[in-house]
């Protein structure tokens, strides 16, 4: 058994794997789910700013603060706290979902339970620690009460935070798990089955877009696209280091 088909074995993408990747790429069913999720066209409508100081000019323990006592949407009324990631300070991949599910919001942390099992799994097979060398963190900090949509003004609300905490980490590579996350920090609202399979740009920083641990793990057929984006992330790294 070599090294390759035992990291499949792993994370179960054995022989999966060997059989689809003779299959055509498909991201319809993402992309059914990412129509409900986008923030309508021609919405570009500047938000009323509603936090009280520049966020661009706060340090991490300054960030961690004004994310804990934020108030500026109503996203915080119906969550037990804001999660705003964790992780070393500076690494050089930064993982971003889109907003934390209830059972992350009772335990304040991300990627948890199920989800967050695969996820180390699949960090494990490219030699990454969610607690050394990778930060996870989400485009929305609040759990939206009852998973409900998440609204343009709650995006615009959140968004400067993530960004921030890009800023301050200043990664080589974004991967991103989230098709809210990603068709925000692309600014697309077209095309998501074009998302997955390539290195788009955030800022000069390569990102890649592939799916959820949540969502593979109620299509598990996915998993070896997944796979394969995990390769493409590796392989992009490897360019810039
Ligand atoms: S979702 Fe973001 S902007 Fe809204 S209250 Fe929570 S931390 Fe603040």
């Amino acid at each position: 058994m070599d090294r390759e088909e035992l990291i499949l074995r792993e994370f179960n993408l054995y022989p999966l794997w060997q059989q689809r990747r003779k299959a055509a790429p498909a991201f319809t069913e993402i992309a059914s789910e990412v129509t409900q999720l986008i923030v309508p066209q021609g919405d570009n409508v500047e938000p009323q700013n509603n936090h009280t100081g520049n966020i661009k000019e706060l340090n991490w323990s300054q960030l961690e603060s004004a994310v804990k006592n934020c108030t500026a949407c109503s996203l915080r009324a119906g969550c037990t706290q804001p999660i705003l990631g964790a992780g070393a300070e500076q690494v050089d991949w930064l993982i971003i979902g889109d907003v934390p599910s209830a059972e992350e919001d009772i335990q304040n942390a991300l990627f948890v339970g199920q989800a967050g099992m695969l996820l180390d799994n699949m960090l494990a097979a490219i030699k990454l620690k969610r607690s050394s060398n990778v930060y996870l963190t989400s485009l929305i900090k609040c759990h939206p009460l009852d998973g409900r949509p998440t609204a343009v003004e709650e995006i615009a609300q959140c968004l400067p935070y993530l960004e921030r905490q890009i800023t301050l980490i200043q990664p080589k590579l974004i991967v991103v798990l989230g098709k809210l996350a990603a068709l925000t920090l692309l600014g697309s609202n077209t095309a998501a089955t074009t998302l997955r399979g390539k290195v788009h740009d955030y800022q000069g920083i390569p990102l890649i877009v592939t799916y959820h641990p949540d969502y593979l793990l109620r299509a598990p057929l996915e998993k070896a696209k997944a796979w394969q984006d995990l390769r493409l992330a590796v392989s992009t790294m490897r360019g810039r280091t």
